[in-house]
């Protein structure tokens, strides 16, 4: 008979196991905990959207909307997209739900998102990020607030700072009128020297020549490194906004260094923007990067709305830290015979209703299965056969010193503790 080819991982996924899980669900549940301590609400929204949300709100020049969406009709003729970020839906659902009622709105949320991109180390098809979102706050004390929240995010991770390789770069991108004169300015720059850029960045200089500034290319360096600063264009207003940004991180003891290469492509991007980048993962430094988005809500058609927010990678993160220690056991429950497996099914309930780890054994030599007990890291094994069923005690070792002693079944909970 033909053997059947097994199904393969579709490319760019992940299954997610082990110690990688340990480190992926670590950044999870620190992330969790973290948001908690800046009160931004947990919130929960479709992995998909009808298209034209992250079409719109992300910019059709955009790489991401350009090249990388999953986009497909579903069976009743919608155009449907793939989240490949949380931003626009987010946006969108506060306008949809009424959410302005709350505004400013502090939100965080995590889970899945979905790029077609080449896979690679750090880089996937499916991947997962956290996101921390303030909608409807204009103050800098949001940017300030966001950025404390992820500084205190990658200290309890053990990845900010020196020690962790993670530093927070800082750009402005001004106000409106700061960002149309810096914009002139750089169109002026780059239209004179048209014959030092790459293909892809003199089709930049058309839809989005600020983008130039942070090409990879090498060939674009010079050029863009030679490109005049914003601060010559920035307006007092924005002058103000940044230094309040920037006194804010001074006064929370966040450290920031400027980069003035940092932008982001999109018109209504204001202000600050910002990522936190290590030289620990090649190509993939950037682990969180974010900013003020003030113009995104009314390019969705809802009343101008100011917003800021960032994203991060959870595989990048769970790569940078150390393996968190495994989930400790405190029991395993061993029965040696069928009268003593019967007892131990009712046993093993009432210890995990009182609050205990425990891993049920049934298979093996005795000899066999305490080895096991001990490679799971269990602190104790609870051995029951006939003698014990006789007795109402089980044989307690305790795995670390080797002793036993007999505890009767009633005792067990307590003597597990
Ligand atoms: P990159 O320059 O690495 O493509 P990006 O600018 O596309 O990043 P954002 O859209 O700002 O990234 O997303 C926020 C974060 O999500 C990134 O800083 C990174 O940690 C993570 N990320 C982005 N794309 C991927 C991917 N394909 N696989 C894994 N993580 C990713
Ligand atoms: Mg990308």
């Amino acid at each position: 008979m033909a053997r059947i080819e097994t199904p393969k991982r579709v490319r760019g996924t992940q299954d997610i196991f082990g110690d990688e899980q340990r480190r992926f669900a670590h950044v999870l549940s620190t992330f969790e905990r973290v948001r908690a301590l800046y009160c931004f609400q947990r919130v929960d929204i479709p992995i998909f959207e009808a298209t034209e949300v992250f079409s719109r709100s992300i910019g059709e020049t955009t790489d991401v909307v350009s090249k990388e969406m999953y986009t497909f009709p579903d069976r009743g003729g919608d155009l449907l997209t793939l989240r490949p970020e949380f931003t626009a839906g987010l946006a969108r659902a506060y306008l949809t739900e009424g959410w302005q009622q709350y505004a400013p709105l502090k939100l965080a949320t995590s889970g899945p998102v979905f790029r077609y991109e080449r896979p690679q180390k750090g880089r996937y098809r499916q991947f997962h990020q956290i996101d921390a979102e303030v909608i409807g706050a204009a103050e800098p004390a949001a940017d300030v607030e966001l950025l404390v929240l992820a500084d205190q995010l990658l200290r309890e991770l053990g990845i900010a700072g020196e020690n962790g390789g993670v530093t927070l770069q800082l750009n402005t991108l001004g106000d409106a009128e700061t960002r149309d004169a810096w914009r002139a300015a750089l169109v002026a720059h780059f239209e004179a020297h048209r014959d030092d850029l790459s293909e892809d960045s003199l089709k930049r200089l058309d839809k989005n020549p600020l983008r130039i500034l942070d090409s990879k290319d090498p060939k674009d360096r010079p050029a863009a490194d030679s490109a005049p600063d914003i601060d010559a264009f920035l307006t007092p207003d924005a002058r103000a906004f940044f230094d309040a940004v920037t006194a804010g991180l001074d006064a929370a003891g966040v450290a920031w260094t400027r980069n003035p290469r940092l932008v982001r492509g999109l018109d209504y991007y204001r202000h600050t923007a910002f990522e936190f980048v290590t030289d620990r993962l090649g190509a993939q430094g950037t682990v969180l990067a974010g900013g003020r988005y003030d113009g995104l809500i009314g390019s969705l058609g809802g009343p101008e709305t100011p917003g800021v927010g960032w994203a991060a990678g959870v595989e990048r993160l769970a790569m940078l830290v150390a393996e968190p220690a495994a989930t400790t056991i405190d029991a395993v429950v061993v029965p040696m015979g069928a009268a003593a497996e019967a007892h131990c099914v009712g046993l093993t309930a009432t210890l995990r209703r009182a609050g205990l780890a425990i891993e049920m054994s049934y298979r093996g030599k005795m000899k066999q299965r305490l080895a096991k007990a001990d490679a799971l890291g269990a602190r104790a094994a609870v051995i029951v056969g006939d003698d014990e069923l006789a007795k109402g005690a089980a044989a307690v070792k305790l795995l670390g010193a080797g002793t036993q002693s007999d505890v009767a079944f009633a005792d067990l909970p307590e003597a597990l503790r």
